[in-house]
Order: C-alpha cells, then sequence, then structure tokens
C-alpha cells in the first residue's frame, strides 16, 4: 500500500520518532500530541481498521496490546495510569486508514469521550 501514511512510515520511507520496532509492530511518537505521552502503535501489516480483522490477527492483536504496556513502562506512565485507543471509521474519529492504537498518558484522561 504505497498511498498509506503509516505503510510508509512502518517501511520508513517517512520519518518518525520510533520508540519501539519489531518485526510485526512499530510504535512512534504522534506528530501532534494531545497529552505529555501520545505515542502510535501499529501493526507493520496493513489492516485499515480494527472492523477489518479477523480471527487470524488475534496474536496480532494481542501482542500490539502487551507491547504498548512495555511501552507505556518505557515511558514511566505506567503507576500513573494510561489509556490505549483505536479510533474507528468515522463516528470513531479515525483520520488515517491504517490500524493504530493511540497510547495515551502523562495528564488524567476524561469519561466520556468527546
Ligand atoms: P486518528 O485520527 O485516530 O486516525 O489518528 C491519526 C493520528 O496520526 C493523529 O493523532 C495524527 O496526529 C497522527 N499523525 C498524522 N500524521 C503523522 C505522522 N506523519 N507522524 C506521526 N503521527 C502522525
Ligand atoms: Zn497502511
Amino acid at each position: 500500500m504505497n498511498d498509506c501514511l503509516f505503510c510508509q512510515i512502518a517501511a520508513k520511507k517517512i520519518p518518525s520518532q520510533i520508540v519501539f520496532e519489531d518485526d510485526q509492530i512499530m510504535a512512534f511518537k504522534d506528530i501532534n500530541p494531545v497529552a505529555p505521552v501520545h505515542i502510535l502503535v501499529i501493526p507493520k501489516k496493513h489492516i485499515p481498521s480494527l472492523a477489518e480483522t479477523s480471527l487470524e490477527d488475534q496474536k496480532l492483536l494481542g501482542l500490539i496490546q502487551v507491547q504498548a504496556a512495555r511501552i507505556a513502562a518505557q515511558e514511566g506512565i505506567a503507576e500513573s495510569g494510561y489509556r490505549l485507543v483505536a479510533n474507528t471509521r468515522g463516528d470513531g474519529g479515525q483520520t488515517v486508514g491504517h490500524l493504530h492504537y493511540h497510547l495515551l498518558g502523562g495528564r488524567p484522561m476524561q469519561w466520556p469521550p468527546g
């Protein structure tokens, strides 16, 4: 998917501030942070959103959550707490069509979200 922004970030054709990477996942700083810690965790494989996942993706999705928790610890927000969010399609507020999880922390989060 050459025209996908996050595929290009995963391929390092577009630079990003990478905080974690393995063969399946990349995590990098959001370019427009809305919290003191705002990191995007993505699968390197192109999946448009959570709505397009299948049972074949369950290991990958589990891995993303486990690694997000590790990244939270690495970033110093494990004790204070954080939020992991996957905005999905229109009403979910998704603007980039490559599955990504926002890891947000460093300040209290509100509920319900806007
Ligand atoms: P969403 O609106 O949930 O689809 O989230 C997309 C996120 O991608 C937003 O928080 C943007 O600030 C972020 N973003 C867009 N372009 C870049 C980029 N080149 N590097 C890092 N983050 C980006
Ligand atoms: Zn993509």
